[in-house]
């Protein structure tokens, strides 16, 4: 519909919402950049539904559940991108695997959120340079003696 703003005529686009049959203008509708098209109902309502949504009954278990998925999924990513094994003693199982900052900076970068630190890695193409895998074990030891001390041991123990 046509309106007049400070003399001009302006098109404004205004979308109906299936929830609360109200016309708003297009601004209250998220656009899906993806499907190349505004949601058919309005922020408001959208909201409502989604809290509504996370307080139905085993929702809180279920999102647990498939964050831990994702969280996995993320984590065993990472691991391949960035050779998939222990640098030193060639350790592979994931579960005693840990992602070592090597300038020493890993502290700073978890303030932003572990999440955050892997998706940092996947997006960082010269992550092999910064990161590496370490078990456990090693990533210790180097908190002890010097990283040619260990290449020491783990060689001795061969
Ligand atoms: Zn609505
Ligand atoms: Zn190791």
């Amino acid at each position: 519909m046509p309106v007049f703003i400070n003399g001009y005529i302006m098109e404004v686009k205004t979308k109906i919402c299936t929830k609360c049959c109200l016309e708003k203008d297009v601004c209250f509708f998220s656009f899906f950049k993806k499907k190349n098209r505004h949601d058919s109902r309005c922020r408001t309502c959208r909201n409502i539904a989604g809290r509504a949504y996370r307080l139905l009954p085993g929702r809180k278990e279920k999102n647990k559940e498939s964050w831990k998925r994702y969280w996995f999924r993320t984590q065993n990513r990472v691991v391949d991108l960035l050779g998939g094994e222990c640098l030193w003693c060639k350790e592979s199982n994931p579960i005693f695997l840990t992602i070592d900052h090597i300038n020493n900076d890993g502290q700073l970068h978890r303030l932003k959120g572990a999440n955050r630190v892997y998706l940092d890695i996947i997006a960082d193409n010269n992550r092999k340079e910064k990161y590496r895998i370490l078990c456990y074990s090693c990533n210790c030891a180097r908190q002890r003696v010097s990283d040619q001390e260990i290449m020491n041991a783990i060689k001795g123990r061969k």
